[in-house]
């Protein structure tokens, strides 16, 4: 049986013994072992069945632990570790030796972060490795931010879930790269463009298609619900075009008036995209626990987080 606690030492112990901690981070729930460990490892990958050719972010204690791990540290990726570390962004750097094959997916880089919440940081003090730690979810589902959802997922598969509340930011890292020294975004996350570019300058996105082979969560369909989700500008125009069907709809910051729709979840009344981003995945879980026939999803404005959440609205739609 998986217990939810929130005795860090309880945690310490089973992951010295090479097992499984599920853990709370500022974003999502991660299903944590040590990097060190192929057997932990090896199990992080079957219990989420992901495909051995997608690595993993490890997670480290503090900035100063970074030369432990990586050859080099372009500038700007010091900067970018200055400004929001701890916080929702993973530098993606030249790896050292010491980082087994099987966290990188056999690449010469690592992804890396510093978590931002008060029981991970404390955790990761106390333990002489770093931690990988994936989202604890099946591969493609939606990501989990609360315990419980971790529960629902793995039920006996874990032993447990180290209690850290509801994530405060509710959606991934953004992923940061580097190709000659310039900066990429590999992937859209917590920490908007806007806010990154305030720090180094003018950024690149690598799109979808092309970032693939760098960073396999831009693939196509992930963090998405079991049922069919459409995303939209006009709610009300796509509503019209699913007659006598049960809808749940997914609303940013206003009610939509109608009567054909049997749940509606507001993500913000006051429009907040911090609100907003934070209640994302568990608005969809429970959307996916109605035996619904359709998630209708507004679009969001395409800025600062609005074009993260986007991001991961669209992947929702795939199939
Ligand atoms: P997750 O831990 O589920 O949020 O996914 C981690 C994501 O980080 C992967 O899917 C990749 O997109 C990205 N990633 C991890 N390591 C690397 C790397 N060495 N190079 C590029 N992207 C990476
Ligand atoms: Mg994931």
């Amino acid at each position: 049986m998986t217990i939810i606690s929130k005795d860090i030492s309880k945690a310490v112990k089973l992951l010295t013994a090479e097992e499984l901690v599920a853990i709370p981070t500022e974003t999502v729930y991660g299903l944590a072992g040590n990097i060190y460990s192929t057997k932990a490892i090896k199990t992080i990958f079957e219990t989420k069945q992901r495909p051995f050719f997608n690595p993993l972010i490890v997670h480290i204690p503090s900035i100063d632990y970074l030369s432990n791990i990586v050859e080099y540290i372009p500038e700007k990726a010091k900067l970018l570790a200055e400004a929001f570390w701890p916080g929702p962004i993973t530098l993606v750097l030249k790896k050292k030796n010491i980082i087994p094959d099987i966290i990188t997916a056999g690449k010469d880089t690592v992804a890396v972060r510093v978590p931002n919440h008060p029981v991970t940081l404390e955790l990761l003090k106390k333990l002489p490795f770093p931690l990988a730690a994936p989202s604890a979810n099946p591969f493609s589902s939606i990501s989990p931010t609360t315990a419980k959802h971790v529960e629902d997922y793995f039920k006996d598969k874990i032993k447990m879930v180290l209690d850290g509340g509801p994530c405060r930011s509710g959606i991934e890292s953004t992923i940061v790269g580097f190709e000659d020294d310039n900066p990429i975004i590999y992937r859209l996350g917590s920490t908007p463009i806007e806010v990154i570019e305030t720090v180094i300058g003018e950024i690149e996105i690598k799109n979808r298609k092309e970032a693939a082979p760098d960073a396999p969560g831009m693939l196509g369909r992930h963090y998405a619900p079991k049922t069919t989700t459409v995303l939209t500008k006009n709610v009300s125009d796509a509503i019209k075009q699913y007659p006598n069907r049960l809808i749940g709809l997914l609303v940013f910051n206003s009610e939509v008036e109608t009567n054909a729709v049997f749940t509606q979840i507001i993500l913000s009344k006051k429009g907040d995209m911090v609100e907003a981003a934070s209640k994302l995945y568990d608005a969809l879980h429970q959307l996916d626990l109605q035996n619904l026939d359709i998630i209708i999803a507004e679009e969001f404005p395409d800025y600062g987080l609005g074009k993260s959440i986007n991001d991961r609205l669209k992947r929702a739609t795939k199939r």
